[in-house]
């Protein structure tokens, strides 16, 4: 059996090396040159940069997948005891970090309840976490009874699909600063904290009790290390191709044609571009009407310096609620809250000459703005906080959701695929197996379980081993 697999993101290299580690035919297509899609390294002038994925969890997911093609072993993930600083706009700093021992001592001074509450706190996310792996992360969804099962429906239920993040942080904390900070997890899935459902909470969990982790050396290297996984379980990568249709039988896919109007043949075909994009475009199709996670603008700052910069730090804005208001309503936020990713800080190897600022910004999907004046507003905001970026620029690169759509070929420049804000986009994400073709799957951020490096992954080799009829734990 041959399985055409169209996309090289994280999401189809995990595929690829699951197929072929099980001895099928295995044929992955990218459009760019490089794989690992939004995962790329991006070295300019002697700085290196990871694009996308700064914050790495679930290490375990992609040792998993390097173990199938030889590869296990070879990456060095460092856990960051003291992971995110967050600043706010009064000066006040709170950490996140998996030593709760740490946590507690912060939480006494400015936060007496939650100091309280903090370890069933910690039981709760514990808890949402293993139900949501065993329900929704760890198999595929390839038809409508995937999501009316009984016991599916009892989790679901367990998970708090009604409450908000937001109301769910509430009921254990009181500072605003504390509620803000793990409010931010909402935007890992691409979504808003005061909509997304309670659910996602379990990021907290992830990063609280798991920890954050990055690789030695950039964490791009996952990607590098898939992609010689995917090859040495022998799956034939083609960079560099872009598919431009799929050729339709009756209930199935017969194959692809690629740009130089070459036809491959599949019994099989995964796509991980994005559906809301890459779907459409290859059946000659409209586009959707869904909700797109949000966008990014990004900065990526070589500078002749180290400042005052932990390696995840968070600059949030005075009024966090009407930043995600900006976003529903299309605008850009003029109060944005800044992520910063400096990786030099736990590895000056990346970045010998100074600090490789890759600064982030919640952006409106699909919306575009004057680049050069919003770069300006986010420096001065950051020189007000005694960030002084702009002073000591070496080398910069911009990147808009436009960019991230023409890149990537994902949908208005989402990072996430569709959004989890409401509750029918969050639960009934777009299934791993088309309605129309019998043969037609999708593995990857936009479609079941979601986004995220980890999650891609785990999509991948979930969409796989429905292939190759391996049942996973449910
Ligand atoms: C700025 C940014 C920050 C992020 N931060 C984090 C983070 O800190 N932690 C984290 O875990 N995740 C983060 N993410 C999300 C993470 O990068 C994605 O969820 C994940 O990498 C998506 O993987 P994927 O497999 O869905 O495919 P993608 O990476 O979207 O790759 C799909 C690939 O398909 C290719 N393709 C599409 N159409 C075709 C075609 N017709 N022919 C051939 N190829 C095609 C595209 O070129 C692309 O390479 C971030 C993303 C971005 C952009």
């Amino acid at each position: 059996m041959k399985t055409i697999i169209i996309g090289g993101g994280l999401g189809g290299l995990s595929a690829a090396t699951t197929l072929a580690a099980h001895g099928e035919e295995t044929i992955l297509f990218e459009k760019n040159e490089h794989f690992g899609g939004k995962m790329k390294s991006i070295d300019i002038d002697g700085y290196h940069f990871d694009f996308g994925p700064n914050t790495i969890t679930m290490p375990y997911v992609f040792e998993d997948i390097l173990r199938m093609g030889g590869m296990d072993k070879t990456l060095t993930y460092r856990l960051l005891d003291v992971h995110t600083r967050n600043q706010f706009p009064d000066g006040t700093i709170f950490d996140l970090s998996s030593d709760r021992n740490y946590m507690m001592e912060q939480l006494k001074s400015f936060d007496q309840k939650g100091w309280k509450t903090y370890d069933r706190f910690l039981q709760d996310i514990t808890k949402l976490f293993r139900t949501s792996y065993s329900s929704f992360l760890s198999r595929a969804f390839t038809s409508k009874r995937d999501y009316i099962s009984f016991s599916l429906l009892k989790d679901t239920i367990n998970v708090r699909p009604l409450m908000s993040m937001d109301r769910f942080f509430h009921s254990y904390f009181t500072s605003p600063y504390v509620r803000m900070a793990l409010n931010r997890y909402a935007t890992y899935v691409g979504s808003d904290p005061y909509r997304a459902p309670a659910t996602f909470a379990m990021i907290a969990y992830l990063e609280l009790m798991e920890g954050v982790y990055y690789v030695e050396g950039g964490n791009t290297k996952i990607a590098e290390a898939m992609t010689r996984a995917a090859t040495n379980a022998g799956a034939r990568l083609h960079a560099g191709t872009e598919v431009k249709s799929l050729v339709q039988a009756k209930d199935h896919i017969r194959g692809v044609v690629l740009e130089n109007g070459e036809y491959v043949e599949a019994d099989h075909v995964i796509i991980n571009g994005d559906i809301g994009q890459t779907l459409p475009a290859l059946l000659g199709e409209k586009q959707p009407t869904y909700d797109p996670s949000i966008s990014a603008f990004v900065i990526l700052a070589g500078l002749d310096a180290s400042l005052p910069l932990h390696h995840h730090h968070l600059l949030f804005s005075d009024d966090y609620k009407k930043e995600f208001a900006e976003l529903k309503a299309g605008r850009y936020s003029d109060d944005p809250t800044i992520y910063i990713s400096t990786s030099r800080k736990s590895d000056p190897a990346v970045s010998p000459n100074g600090d490789n600022c890759f600064i982030l910004v919640n952006a409106p999907p699909g919306q575009e703005i004057d680049a050069d004046e919003y770069k300006q507003l986010i420096y001065d905001k950051l020189h007000r906080n005694g960030i002084r970026v702009s002073s000591h620029i070496q080398t910069e690169s911009i990147w808009t959701p436009q960019d991230i759509e023409t890149r990537f070929s994902s949908f208005r420049g989402a990072l996430y695929g569709p959004s989890v804000n409401n509750k029918k986009q969050a639960f009934l994400r777009p299934r791993n197996k088309s309605d129309r073709f019998r043969n037609l799957y999708f593995a990857g951020g936009s479609t079941h379980p979601g986004g995220g490096s980890p999650i891609v992954t785990l999509s991948g080799q979930n969409v796989a081993n429905h292939i190759l009829g391996i049942l996973t734990e449910t």
